[in-house]
């Protein structure tokens, strides 16, 4: 048996390429250093992987930006407007990722989407009609052709022809099908290159393979790959598919000469039982997903060594391997000492997940493996890893009963009452939460975590920080106001924070997009509020004015989908239990005289299965259950919002509508309104508040703009289910852009509001 790797992270442990790179935009670090730097991370990589006895090692999964990116670059899907730039390859490269305004002209960077399922974000691939795909860079055979100088062979990974054209966007008139002979003749020089150059294996990534297919698209399929194989050459290509299994495709893909097929047994819920039921075939490597890529927890030896020796009886030949790229974890438990051995040890990020690959070969190939140590240790650790309930926590989820997922009166009845308790004027103004994290606000915080403030005088800077607020939402006229949320850092990180039951990371990062990266916390042990939250600040903000004071939470789905989950228990379980301790701060907020609450549920879209047959029974049956049970609990007359951070919710209007909120703001201001139709055809009944301008850009709205937003708007909306906002929170815009843009927004309010009586 041996062990492969689908991919390595690559920002560097300690993120060191970000920092290059950022260097590098900066002018502060030349093109050159910034390779010879990349150059010598790759090299650390390959030893690392090579000294932990993996044999098939990825190269190429590297990448300055993107892998899609650089598979466009490959391909010469580089659009005109970035060429005319007239800049060098890598200027070019990093003018289609992040835009360019300079001397040599200005363009806006290509758009970004979600990979899948994780909270990566690749870069959308732009085809036009005059573009003739071509294969039109080596960086696949330098990388390889560097690493064999090293000493390590390795197994070019490139992302295959069937992803690329699922996840590009057509500009012109031509479709995926117009691009296939050009697609099929530049991945088969790239084969015989491979084979040239003395690569042994060549993996190309299809993980589109697991979204829902139609005809046309396994049309698509195999006309690629039937071409392709039939010009093959000397390298064995192995057919890689992560996030899922690929059952609308698996007969046709194991029926194509491929030479191994990588399928994910840990994500994917049915590749075992599609591998049972239709065999695989004797010829060819099954590369066994079995090793998690997404989550951070040690590998159950047992339950891993069952799904092998099944396989065994189907596959003659099996490589064991990640589920997907190692990209979505962090590199290594040993960056963080800080943690309670107890915890550490059921943790494996990335090496230590090179070590259970090594380990699970080890325990294959052992015939009589039940009395090795490896494996008697591994149960042990599962053992104790049971050790994490609290009794308390888990009886008052098993208590739940349906009556608290519902909340009564019904919103149409609550409608009523809220509207003679809240005498708000019709489309009332308001904001997202969070006003500039100005330096003087991120120094309060950072003193007071340093302990060079107390606790008194941090909090008296808080409450000054508070006041100024509401006194300059007073002064706009806005008509519900926010406390600014000075107090936190992140909006998951500060909910987590003050719940028991999480781990806090130091080095623990994962790229997100470009140079970003994340930190997720760890959901570790049972989730219980131990103290309250945001009670104090939010009641000191409504002690300061007569108009209402929104407190501020951020949703169970957001704070599970933002942190990697327990294993042990289900998801739908963590979601309840995090639920739970929101509810209560809830109604904490409730009895302290907030009369507004609004539940950030900024990601629930996020972790919406890749299948669409998939998204009740395995998501939105919990998830919106989730978010009723937080405020299920409260008056009729306490009205509660949410807000999400995409307006593409289209497809699950309905379940957006049951999670019976009263009010939702969400972003619009990009997205041409086409929600606002939706809203309208499917008769939704929550109050809508689509963003009426773009935080993200530093641009200030014209009154005209929003006048015109806003009258489109009601043309579909009910004035009196119309809410008047920014498109999210303002905690990256500078104060001036906050004053002047909130300024307009109010004036256009009253303007339409005149117009309207
Ligand atoms: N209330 C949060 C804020 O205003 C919401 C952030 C978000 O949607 N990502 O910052
Ligand atoms: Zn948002």
């Amino acid at each position: 048996m041996k062990t492969s790797v689908i991919g390595y992270p690559r920002i560097g442990a300690a993120r060191e390429l970000k920092f290059w790179t950022e260097a590098y935009f900066k002018g502060q670090l030349t093109e050159p250093e910034l390779k010879e730097n990349a150059r010598l991370l790759r090299r650390t990589h390959w030893k690392r992987l090579q000294e932990a006895g993996i044999e098939l090692i990825p190269s190429h999964d590297f990448s300055f930006y993107d892998g899609m990116l650089d598979t466009a670059v490959l391909l010469g899907a580089v659009p005109s407007r970035y060429r005319e730039l007239g800049q060098g390859e890598l200027a070019t490269y990093f003018a289609m990722a992040r835009g360019y305004q300079g001397a040599q002209g200005d363009v806006r960077a290509l758009s970004m989407r979600k990979w899948f399922n994780t909270n990566y974000h690749y870069i959308v691939p732009e085809l036009t009609d005059d573009l003739t795909l071509a294969l039109s860079g080596s960086k696949p055979f330098d990388d390889f052709l560097e690493a064999q100088a090293e000493g390590v062979l390795t197994k070019p990974v490139v992302i295959g022809p069937f992803t690329f054209l699922k996840l590009s966007t057509f500009k012109g008139s031509k479709k995926p099908e117009d691009y296939t002979s050009e697609l099929i003749e530049a991945y088969a020089q790239l084969l015989s290159r491979f084979g040239e150059i003395g690569a042994e294996w060549l993996q190309l990534d299809e993980p589109s393979l697991v979204t829902d297919l139609t005809e046309s698209d396994l049309a698509l399929f195999t006309k690629l790959y039937s071409s392709l194989l039939s010009r093959k050459g000397s390298v064995k290509v192995l057919l890689q598919t992560y996030f899922g299994d690929i059952r609308d495709g698996y007969t046709e893909v194991v029926s194509l000469p491929f030479d191994g097929i990588g399928l994910d047994f840990v994500e994917g819920k049915e590749t075992a039982a599609l591998v049972k039921k239709h065999g695989f075939p004797r010829s060819k490597v099954l590369f066994a997903g079995v090793v998690n890529g997404k989550n951070i927890w040690r590998n159950d030896y047992s339950h891993t060594l069952q799904v092998l020796s099944s396989l065994r009886e189907a596959a003659d030949q099996i490589v064991i391997s990640t589920s997907c790229s190692l990209l979505h974890v962090p590199y290594t438990v040993q960056a963080e000492p800080q943690l309670e051995e107890d915890a550490r040890r059921l943790l494996a990020f990335a090496d230590e997940k090179l070590q259970e690959l090594s380990e699970l070969r080890v325990l294959g190939e052992d015939a009589d493996h039940s009395q090795n140590p490896l494996l008697l240790a591994n149960v042990r650790l599962h053992q104790e890893k049971k050790n994490k309930t609290k009794d308390r926590v888990q009886a008052r989820v098993r208590d739940l009963s349906p009556g608290d997922f519902t909340r009564s009166p019904s919103f149409e009845e609550r409608s009523k009452v809220q509207k003679k308790h809240l005498q708000l004027p019709l489309l009332p103004t308001t904001t997202i939460g969070s006003f500039p994290q100005t330096r003087e606000v991120k120094l309060n915080r950072s003193r007071w975590k340093k302990g060079e403030l107390t606790t008194e005088q941090y909090q008296a800077n808080l409450r000054a920080m508070i006041a100024d607020c509401i006194r300059q939402q007073e002064r706009l006229g806005l008509d519900v106001l926010v406390h600014g949320e000075y107090e936190r850092n992140d909006m998951v990180e500060y909910f987590g924070e003050n719940l028991s039951g999480f781990l806090f990371t130091k080095q623990a990062w994962v790229q997100s997009y470009g140079t970003r990266c994340v930190k997720p916390p760890i959901l570790y042990a049972d989730i219980e509020r131990t103290a309250r939250i945001s009670v104090d600040i939010s009641a000191y903000a409504q002690s300061l004015t007569e108009k209402p004071v929104k407190g501020m939470l951020t949703g169970p789905v957001t704070i599970l989908n933002w942190s990697f989950p327990r294993e042990d228990i289900s998801t739908r379980e963590i979601a309840l239990q995090i639920a739970l301790a929101i509810r209560d701060e809830v109604l904490d907020l409730e009895a302290a005289g907030l009369r507004m609450i609004q539940v950030d549920e900024a990601a629930l879209k996020e972790k919406l299965p890749l299948r669409k047959s998939d998204w009740h029974e395995d998501y939105l049956d919990w998830a919106i259950p989730a978010f009723r049970l937080v405020h299920s609990g409260v008056k009729p007359e306490t009205q509660i919002h949410t807000h999400m951070c995409y307006s593409e919710f289209q497809e699950m209007l309905a379940s957006i509508d049951a999670m019976d909120a009263d009010v939702i703001s969400f972003e619009a201001s990009r997205s041409h309104l086409a929600i606002v139709d939706a809203i309208q055809d499917n008769g939704f009944r929550t109050a809508v508040g689509p963003g009426v301008y773009d935080i993200h850009s530093p641009r200030i709205p014209s009154q005209e703009e929003i006048v015109s937003t806003l009258q489109s708007m009601l043309e579909k909306i009910a004035p009196d289910k119309c809410w008047v906002n920014p498109d999210c929170g303002l905690k990256t815009r500078n104060p001036e852009e906050v004053e002047q843009s909130l300024t307009v927004l109010v004036q256009a309010a009253k303007q339409v509001r005149a117009e309207l009586h």
